[in-house]
């Protein structure tokens, strides 16, 4: 009989792509997805240090897993990411009764360590220093019909003190550009309509091969690749941000007219305080080139509230920062001590309720500046890639939800018009804008336009995107040269 597994995935989309990873893995093992309520055969963690209370969250987790374990011979409990690779072998030490532990380095070991366990009776901790393979070369089950990530680069150089990501995912590594190219062109032609390139600090890639200008280039070449439709990439840092990204977004057809860049603060003297070696006038001047370059660019950041020794006239100026940049979306976070970090050993830590008050204000100015911008976007046309679940009233509505090419969320209705057949996630919609709220766009009107897509009929028939590992190691740009690596065919949910 075969045995099952669930991933259980925490943490950011670095992690959640590291799980696809995971689930290709054991599938190539011979293991198969658990289906419905039966108890799996072996569950992974796939941690997360960065939230707060991450590690109780987890041995909550595995108390909780001990009985159903203990009532189910043969069943195995693995634990990955960056907590696993933080914690090592006190994660066994706390919960005996986990029988993998294993980092961020070497997420390939993982059916080895199930075996050894297995055989050998007892837990195996193997955490790799430097990383053993790139995580690209190993097998991946996509979870998505129509949008793929794509890792580009692993691991960070930078060492802002509130952040626990070098510690545990190391020194940058970059991928060949003829490598990410080829796994671009596999999960096109699985019928994957838009791809997101991920890195921790991804406009820094080609800083391993020595081309500053790679990331642009990049951009660029994956404009060549027929049936892509929509390019998007995650997270750039401002200090790395140079202007011929800027115009490769612009001069790049299926790069979407989307920019998250981090601000974190808008104080200078809290950005040194962080050691993010940019300050809030280079933040702005991007800003204002990309409005330039791209005038219907959405662009959204991270802000962090609260840093230690934060003063009220600090956070005025992240509040200042906010007013001029007019993001469309911000996703604030209230700074909580991170374990192992700089930031976590400094005094002059800001009172709770001081943190909370400030939040608030942030919130409710970036709320006015989110739904300004987008009732300015009432009677205007948008093509919407229909995804899978994005809103939670759909059901009640009727709509349907999906991103527009700038990101933004957008329920909208699904009868008459245009409409050939039934429209499905993976498709792609065009439709008229009636009405705006903060955080999302209503389309009520009849669609202009559906066009089925392959995803579409992907979706349909259940089947998503497998790739094996892609590892070409073409050292150029354009399109590869040689044929994309083989690709593990579609597989049936
Ligand atoms: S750029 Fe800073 S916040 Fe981002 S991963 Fe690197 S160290 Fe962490």
């Amino acid at each position: 009989m075969q045995r099952s597994y669930e991933v259980r995935t925490y943490g950011c989309q670095m992690n959640v792509h590291d799980s696809e990873r995971l689930a290709g893995l054991l599938e190539d093992a011979g293991y198969v997805r658990s289906a419905g309520e039966a108890t799996p055969d072996v569950v992974v963690f796939n941690t997360c240090a960065v939230r707060e209370n991450a590690d109780n969250r987890l041995y909550g987790n595995l108390g909780r897993l001990r009985p159903v374990k203990d009532s189910h011979p043969g069943m195995q409990i693995a634990v990955g990411g960056c907590l696993a690779q933080k914690d090592r072998g006190e994660i066994v030490r706390r919960a005996p009764w986990v029988d993998v532990v294993f980092g961020t380095h070497n997420i390939g070991s993982l059916p080895t360590l199930l075996e050894r366990s297995r055989h050998n009776r007892e837990a195996q901790v193997e955490i790799e220093e430097a990383l053993e393979v790139f995580p690209s070369t190993l097998p991946a089950r996509r979870e998505s019909a129509h949008s793929g990530w794509v890792s580009i680069s692993v691991g960070c150089n930078n060492t802002c003190t509130f952040c626990i990501v070098p510690a545990l995912r190391g020194k940058e590594r970059d991928r060949r550009p003829g490598e990410v190219l080829a796994e671009v062109s596999a999960l096109v032609a699985e019928g994957v309509s838009e791809v997101t390139l991920l890195g921790q600090n991804v406009n820094a890639y080609g800083v391993e091969f020595g081309d500053r200008y790679a990331f642009g280039k990049l951009l660029r070449a994956c404009g060549t690749v027929e049936g892509l439709e929509r390019v998007r990439f995650t997270s750039p840092h401002p200090r790395e941000f140079t202007d011929d990204v800027i115009e490769a977004m612009a001069e790049t057809p299926n790069v979407c007219p989307q920019l998250h860049m981090p601000l974190q603060s808008g104080s200078d003297r809290v950005l040194r305080a962080m050691r993010r070696s940019y300050r809030a006038e280079r933040f702005l001047g991007i800003v204002e080139r990309v409005r330039a370059a791209i005038p219907d660019a959405a662009i959204t950041t991270d802000i962090i509230v609260g840093f230690p020794g934060e003063t009220e006239e600090d956070f005025q100026e992240t509040l200042e920062v906010v007013r001029r940049s007019r993001f469309s979306q911000a996703f604030t976070f209230q700074y909580s001590k991170r374990p192992g970090t700089p930031a976590a050993e400094m005094g002059d830590q800001v009172p709770k309720e001081v943190v909370q008050e400030r939040y608030d204000r942030l919130v409710r100015l970036q709320d006015d500046i989110s739904w300004d911008l987008n009732k300015g976007l009432v009677g205007t046309e948008v093509e919407v890639l229909v995804t899978e679940g994005a809103g939670r009233k759909d059901a009640e509505t009727r709509r349907l939800s999906g991103r527009a090419r700038d990101g933004r969320l957008v329920h909208f209705s699904p009868v008459g018009g245009q409409v050939d057949g039934e429209v499905r996630p993976g498709d792609l919609v065009r439709t008229v804008v009636t009405h705006a709220a903060p955080h999302h766009l209503v389309a009520d009107g009849e669609p202009l336009a559906h066009r089925r897509t392959r995803a579409g009929d992907h979706w349909e028939a259940g089947v998503r995107p497998r790739t094996s590992g892609v590892s070409l190691g073409l050292p150029s740009f354009g399109r590869p040269a040689t044929e994309p690596a083989p690709v593990g065919g579609c597989e049936v949910r």
